[in-house]
Parts: structure tokens; C-alpha cells; sequence
């Protein structure tokens, strides 16, 4: 393949391994802390990877990157080295006024991130979907719930959470070590029940998941989304029956049916006859 093509082809993974590379060395250079280019070179190159096999055709890109970058979080960052990346692990950390991994994580991840690639987090990284979406309930069966509104209950009970830790003066690393364990068994039943019950491996995320508070408003705006070009559209509806969020992704607007719960997967993509849709 020439020189010209290969780049354009495969110019995403080379973009993100760049910026990956990039926040990687300025975090080490700015706080002298290796763990930072350790931890920032890992993710770029698995999500890079992951990028450049999807686009090379591999079917199981993906979900190959979901694995590398979520069992690392959860099972290294998490276990080993008992960082609290859950959102109490955000709030814990921005009290306590640190640059831990938890506040860089959501800065990163979660609030300032999506602005450039949405909800990508969703679809590449995050440790409690890489279980659910091994369910076999991929594509939504039922009209989707009007329970959006259950995300903002648990985003004020994981605040409620680390403000009561505070004011009992429990606020200190093992308590956090504990409501991580404590967060991810919860978040994994519920998830589970939730997807058998609805038939949807997706419904955590669409009604329980709290930092979709963050996640949501920020990635109406990303630089990153699926474009539909509506005149080589020739409203099959595929791309809607395969999607998992619900996004009526056959209409071009940032205002389209679900703009927000997009995650980048690609599956619409993949099912398009037309490629009338794009990323
Ligand atoms: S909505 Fe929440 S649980 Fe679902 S993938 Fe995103 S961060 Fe993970
Ligand atoms: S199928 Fe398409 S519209 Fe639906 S979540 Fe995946 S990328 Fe987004
Ligand atoms: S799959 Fe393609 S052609 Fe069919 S409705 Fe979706 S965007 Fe249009």
C-alpha cells in the first residue's frame, strides 16, 4: 500500500497514539512521577491497536481494546495498586484537592475528553461494560425506558457517599478501597439483572450509570461522531437495528434521537450497504 494511503487509512490510531504519547510525556515531565508515562503509553498503544485492527477489519477490534485497557483499571490500577477510579474515587480526590489518578482520570476519560471523542470511553475502555457486553442481549429488543432520570439519583448518592466518608472523618485510603470493591460488585449485579430483565446488555449504561451525567452533555459537542450522509441514505433502517444506545444515527444532526448515548462502536457502520454512515 502506498505511503499516502496507509496514513490516510490508518490516520486515527497514529493521531491518538500521538496524543496519548503527548499527555503521557507532560504529565511525567510537569509532576516527575514515571507512573504517568508508564500508565498513558499503555492506554494509547492498546486503544491505537485497537483502533488501527478495526480499521484493518478485524472483527473483534474492540472488544480486544475493552479487555486490555478495562482489566488493566480495574484489576491493576484498582486492585493492585488501590486506586479509586470509580466516581466516589473522583469526588474523594478532588476534596482532598489531588492530582490523583481518579480526578486525571475523569478529566481525561470522562469530562474534558469527550469534547474530542465523545463516548468512546463507553465503547473502548470501561471495565463494567467489557462484562456486560459479553451478555448475549446485544441489540435492544423493547422501546427504550423513560428511567434516565435513575442516572442522576445515583450520581447524587455516589456524592452523598463520599460527603457522609468526610464528615464521619472515614475519608482515608482503605475506606476508598473498600467502596471500589464494594461499587463494582454492585455496579456488575445490577448490570447483569438489568440486562437479563430488559433483554439489553446496554440498559446499565442507558439508566443507572451516574458518570453518564458527565458523559452525556460533553459528548454532544465531540469533534468525533458518526456522520450520516443522508443522500446516499436509503433508509433501510439496518444501522438502527443494530445499534445498542438507541441513536437514530440515519439522521445527521447533533440533535438527532439519542445524540448523547453514542459510544462509538461502529456497528452501524459495519452494517450500512450504502457507507452512507462515517466516524
Ligand atoms: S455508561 Fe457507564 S457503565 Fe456504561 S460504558 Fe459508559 S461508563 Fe461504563
Ligand atoms: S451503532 Fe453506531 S450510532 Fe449506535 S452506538 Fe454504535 S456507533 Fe453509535
Ligand atoms: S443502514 Fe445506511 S442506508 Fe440504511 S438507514 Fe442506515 S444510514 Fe441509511
Amino acid at each position: 500500500m502506498e505511503t499516502r494511503l496507509f496514513f490516510r487509512k490508518y490516520r486515527t490510531p497514529i493521531i491518538l497514539l500521538l496524543a496519548f504519547e503527548a499527555v503521557a510525556v507532560w504529565l511525567w515531565v510537569a509532576t516527575g512521577k514515571l507512573f504517568f508515562l508508564l500508565n498513558f503509553s499503555y492506554i494509547g498503544i492498546c486503544v491505537a491497536l485497537g483502533v488501527f485492527l478495526f480499521a484493518a477489519g478485524w472483527k473483534y477490534a474492540r472488544e480486544f481494546t475493552q479487555f486490555c485497557v478495562g482489566s488493566y483499571m480495574l484489576v491493576f490500577l484498582g486492585l493492585v495498586c488501590r486506586e479509586n477510579m470509580q466516581i466516589e474515587g473522583f469526588w474523594y480526590y478532588l476534596f482532598y484537592g489531588v492530582l490523583g489518578a481518579g480526578t486525571l482520570h475523569y478529566a481525561i476519560a470522562k469530562i474534558f475528553g469527550p469534547l474530542l471523542f465523545g463516548r468512546g470511553w463507553c465503547g473502548f475502555a470501561c471495565w463494567t461494560a467489557m462484562i456486560l457486553d459479553l451478555l448475549p442481549y446485544k441489540q435492544p429488543k423493547a422501546p427504550r425506558k423513560k428511567w434516565g432520570f435513575v442516572r442522576y439519583i445515583t450520581f447524587a448518592l455516589s456524592l452523598a457517599i463520599v460527603l457522609l466518608l468526610f464528615w464521619l472523618g472515614m475519608a482515608d485510603a482503605y475506606t476508598m478501597f473498600v467502596v471500589f470493591i464494594a461499587g463494582n460488585i454492585i455496579y456488575y449485579i445490577v448490570g447483569i439483572v438489568l440486562a437479563i430483565m430488559l433483554k439489553d446488555n446496554r440498559a446499565f449504561c442507558k439508566y443507572v450509570c451516574p458518570i453518564t451525567v458527565f458523559l452525556k452533555p460533553m459528548s454532544y459537542y465531540s469533534l468525533l461522531r458518526i456522520r450520516c450522509d443522508e443522500e446516499k441514505c436509503n433508509r433501510c433502517g439496518k444501522c438502527l437495528r443494530v445499534c445498542p444506545m438507541d441513536v437514530e444515527v440515519n439522521n445527521n444532526s447533533r440533535g438527532r434521537k439519542n445524540a448523547t448515548e453514542c459510544i462509538l462502536c461502529q456497528k452501524c457502520t459495519k452494517a450500512c450497504p450504502t457507507k452512507a454512515l462515517k466516524c
